[in-house]
């Protein structure tokens, strides 16, 4: 996407816009070790981490940018940041 200076973006661009090729890293669940306390959910910045049917969580790559805050988070130490590889 293309913004000229002082331009200003349409509504709803940020759908458009993925952000997850700026991550350097990023964050891989161990399901065998999360309790299903929604924190990271909560505090994730990108709203990038989507619930699913059996009460676990999962990653949106097309917009986690892989800040770290889910995985400095976890009280269960149930999210590693790993190294991406493109
Ligand atoms: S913060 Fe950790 S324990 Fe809680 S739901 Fe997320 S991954 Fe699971
Ligand atoms: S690394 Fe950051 S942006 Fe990605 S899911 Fe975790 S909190 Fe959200």
């Amino acid at each position: 996407m293309t913004i000229p200076p002082g331009g200003v973006c349409a509504p709803g661009s940020t759908l458009v816009n993925k952000t997850g090729g700026w991550r350097t890293f990023k964050p891989v669940y161990d399901y065998d070790k999360c309790i299903k306390c929604k924190l990271c959910e909560l505090l994730c910045p990108d709203a990038s981490i989507d619930p699913r049917d059996d009460g676990f969580f999962e990653f949106n790559y097309d917009f986690c940018k892989g800040c770290g805050i889910c995985a400095n988070e976890c009280p269960k130490g149930a999210i590693e940041m790993v190294l991406e590889e493109k």
